[in-house]
């Protein structure tokens, strides 16, 4: 804890408003305070987040504060007004305050770098663990049932931290302070079934239903032509191209000729599937008849640990797995996010369901891009990018837009804390994602 001087005390208040919750933003604004030695404290509020610092650095705090924040983060506004000094010692990150709602959740991240490299660290307590997140990565707006984004108004607050998670959680030190889908082994979700278990169905040609941020999906060996039917059979879907996940970027040349941009956005923190031009080495039946393939890097830590399996049986070790990632759902039906539902529907289709005790609030499918004159053009705009753009507090805005748009609302309850988001809110965006047609003459991969 820093200590304020004396001398000269400035207190200013700090309203920031934009994709402040969810993202690291109260920890990094707490380590920034205890850099320029301020007292005061930041919270989460219904415009996004209220800061008080006190001290003489305080100037410098502000100007700091756009430059520093954390990648998911993204500042619409900054009101800063001078109050009167309280003569404060400390600097907190205090709970939330109530009010009316307008601020933005943010969109589910991509596994970061150190989480992965934590994964893979036998030393690590989350070693394999396929929950692990932080402040910069992991779900979000598919586990909030309510605003403000806090623990106690997602899906999480189901698992009580146990003593080594609620240290990190409190540690100013730590990148999971105050990360608020933190979990392990001891305390968090777990997986049905073994990661060895799921690798060795997909290397045996079966399909294999995970349940993955926002929804199931449906997995299986994309060079096994044969599986690659049966999903096809099964799923009644005869035409329509399945979308392929390869385990890193540098084995998207394996199948597929990519550029610049196009890896970029394979590899930004959305992961969307990018349709590229096909090397056609994969199963016939994966998009039959078209130039373009739609590729996809692993998404959650899941995902990377299929593949690390697979890898590690030995499976297609001379060109890298490529795996068939789709949604799982019935032909025109949403995509499935609850488990006794997955677990009835999908029987008929896969012959391995893997599921997890961390309940999805909201459904996002995987988001469709393609790269034009250099530029991404959004075939669907689900996972990773929504609803980063809907701010909460226009409702009449959104309620227009809605008509051809992204489907987002929110009740108005005021002064309640918090609001309990509508069903079709929560029910997400299964078959009503906008669409942007263009002239694109590759077919659309639906869920
Ligand atoms: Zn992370
Ligand atoms: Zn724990």
């Amino acid at each position: 804890m820093s200590a304020a001087t004396t001398s000269d005390r400035t207190r200013l208040r700090v309203r920031v408003t934009g994709a402040v919750q969810g993202v690291g933003f109260r920890p990094y604004v707490y380590r920034l305070a205890v850099r320029y030695g301020l007292a005061g404290f930041v919270i989460n509020g219904p415009e996004g987040v209220t800061i008080e610092v006190e001290g003489d650095r305080a100037s410098d705090f502000v100007a700091t504060l756009p430059l520093e924040a954390p990648p998911l983060a993204r500042i619409d506004h900054n009101c800063v007004r001078e109050t009167a000094a309280l003569e404060a010692k400390e600097f907190s990150i205090g709970t939330s305050e109530a009010g009316k709602l307008s601020t933005q959740i943010v969109v589910d991240a991509a596994a970061c770098q150190q989480c992965l490299s934590e994964l893979f660290d036998p030393e690590s307590r989350r070693y394999l663990y396929p929950f692990i997140s932080c402040c910069h990565c992991g779900p979000r707006y598919t586990i909030a049932e309510r605003l403000p984004y806090d623990r106690r108004n997602t899906v999480m607050r189901a698992f009580r931290l146990c003593a080594a998670c609620a240290a990190e959680y409190a540690d100013p030190a730590s990148r999971r302070f105050h990360a608020e889908a933190i979990a392990c082994p001891t305390c968090g979700p777990r997986l049905s079934h073994g990661i060895s278990a799921i690798a060795a169905a997909i290397a045996g040609g079966q399909i294999v239903a995970i349940k993955r941020l926002g929804g199931y999906q449906l997995l299986c060996d994309a060079r096994n032509q044969d599986a690659v039917q049966r999903l096809r059979r099964r799923k009644q879907r005869l035409q329509k191209p399945f979308a392929v996940m390869v385990d890193s970027v540098e084995r998207v040349s394996d199948i597929a000729e990519a550029n610049a941009p196009e890896l970029a956005l394979l590899e930004s923190v959305a992961r969307p599937i990018v349709l590229l031009s096909s090397r056609n080495n994969l199963a016939p039946a994966i998009a039959p008849g078209l130039s373009r393939v739609g590729v996809m890097l692993p998404v959650a830590p899941l995902h990377h640990l299929i593949f690390h399996a697979l890898r590690s049986a030995g499976a297609c070790v001379r060109t890298g797995p490529v795996i068939v990632a789709t949604s799982a759902n019935l032909c025109g039906e949403p995509l499935l996010i609850d488990n006794a539902q997955a677990l009835r529907r999908l029987k008929a289709i896969s012959d391995l369901i893997v599921t997890h005790d961390r309940d999805i609030v909201a459904r996002a499918d995987d988001s469709v891009v393609s790269v034009v004159a250099g530029r991404p053009r959004f075939i669907r705009r689900a996972r990773g990018y929504v609803p980063e753009q809907i701010r909460l507090a226009k409702v009449g805005a959104v309620r227009a837009r809605r008509r051809r748009s992204t489907e987002i609302d929110r009740h108005h309850h005021a002064g309640q804390p918090s609001v309990r988001l509508p069903a079709y809110w929560r029910s997400g965006y299964g078959r009503g994602h906008p669409r942007v047609r263009g002239d694109d003459p590759t077919p659309y991969i639906e869920p």
